[in-house]
């Protein structure tokens, strides 16, 4: 059995036989992965278990994608259990459309892209005609793009229009950056706010006995603290402080508060709400330090990839992240600066580079795989 995802006979059926035509890929789905159960005891209807909507979609977007980047096909869904009787599909394309939606690139439509049909010889059955893709369809881009706010919403877009840029510039923008310093000292601390290039985390448990006994053992543990910076997402900011002209810095031990601020316009006075950042600092033990800055870099290193402008692999000694601990609002409290400096070129939060897939004949039937790093930098690149 080829096909690594939950499948049945009939959808193997009907597989082998739109293969023998087409590309095409099934997905197998309960209709009660996307209908409420009518729950007969409590007489109110039980909503489908979001974890398998949410696996489900996962392996829609997936096949779609893989189709859309291997000439175009056909989507075989399998809605078992469906009641002859219910003539809706509304449910269905509730379920499927805004994922279908966020495969298609700025200059198609819907309708230019999707044809659905119910399968004559099956009415359980769902036929998606699916139009090829000019350019590479990147189902996540494992890279991250930041605004003053905080990340840009469509990463794909953004690392499409960065990679095509400046892979035609003879002098990318980032040649007159300078090593960058850690960005906080006495005075600095003074007025710190947040910004592009300045992302501040606090380190702030409730005084919950159950948070307080986490937050013990955080500070204990190393791992345990690498795993909470990793849960802070420390590698999403790096790969977006990278690409800025002048790097950025991820601070953790300050936190973000709703403060009252008061105010008088056109004479009145009043109060208005909004943010501060409180510097608490980390009650770390000083004899951690190695440890963790170790594991940082062990993790970042392992974790990602790299790439310059003309997509080759990047050294990671021409990587420069570096961990300091400031010790600069009293005695046993620290604040952690992740610093990192701008690369030539692209970082990814996943060793293997940003999603794609394509599909691939593996008898007797057609299988997604991931495509690869530089055939996806190429694809980019060259349309
Ligand atoms: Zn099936």
């Amino acid at each position: 059995m080829s096909l690594d995802h939950e499948t049945c006979t009939k959808c193997e059926r009907y597989s082998k036989e739109f293969n023998k035509r087409n590309n095409s890929l099934c997905v197998h789905l309960e209709v009660t992965c996307f209908n409420s159960i009518w729950d007969e005891e409590k007489q109110k209807p039980r909503r489908p278990s979001p974890e398998l909507k949410k696996k489900k979609k996962e392996e829609i977007k997936r096949s779609v994608s893989a189709l859309r980047n291997s000439l175009g096909g056909q989507l075989l869904v399998h809605l078992e259990g469906l009641s002859p009787e219910d003539p809706s599909q509304g449910n269905f394309d509730e379920f499927i459309d805004d994922d279908l939606q966020t495969i298609i690139n700025v200059d198609e439509t819907f309708d230019d892209v999707y044809y659905k049909k119910t399968l004559q010889e099956d009415p359980e059955f769902v036929v998606i005609d699916i139009e090829p893709s000019s350019t590479i369809i990147i189902t996540d881009p494992k890279t991250k793009f930041i605004i003053d706010k905080g990340f840009t919403p469509d990463s794909a877009q953004a690392l499409r229009f960065f990679l095509k840029h400046i892979s035609y510039q003879q002098d990318p923008h980032h040649s007159e950056v300078k090593h960058r310093q850690p960005f906080l000292n006495d005075e600095t601390i003074q007025t710190i706010n947040e910004k592009r290039d300045i992302q501040l985390k606090g380190f702030v448990f409730n005084d919950i006995t159950k948070e307080q006994k986490k937050k013990e053992e955080i500070l204990r543990d190393p791992e345990q603290f690498v795993d909470h910076l990793w849960d802070l997402r420390l590698p999403l900011y790096v790969t977006a402080f990278a690409k800025l002209k002048g790097g950025g810095s991820y601070i953790l031990g300050i936190g973000e508060e709703e403060k009252k601020f008061s105010t008088v316009i056109k004479g009145q006075t009043f109060q208005y709400m909004s943010k501060s950042f409180e510097v608490h600092g980390i009650e770390l033990p000083t004899e951690k330090y190695p440890q963790i800055e170790h594991l940082i870099e062990q993790r970042l290193k392992g974790g990602m990839c790299s790439i310059d402008y003309k997509g080759e692999s990047l050294d990671w000694n021409d990587i420069h992240i570096t961990a300091h601990f400031h010790d600069i609002i009293e005695e046993g409290r620290v604040l952690l600066e992740i610093v990192v400096n701008p690369i030539t070129g692209v970082l990814f939060y996943d060793n293997k580079g940003p999603e794609a897939y394509k599909v691939e004949h593996r008898e007797p039937f057609l299988k997604c795989t991931r495509c690869e790093l530089k055939d996806i930098i190429t694809s980019v690149t060259k349309h």
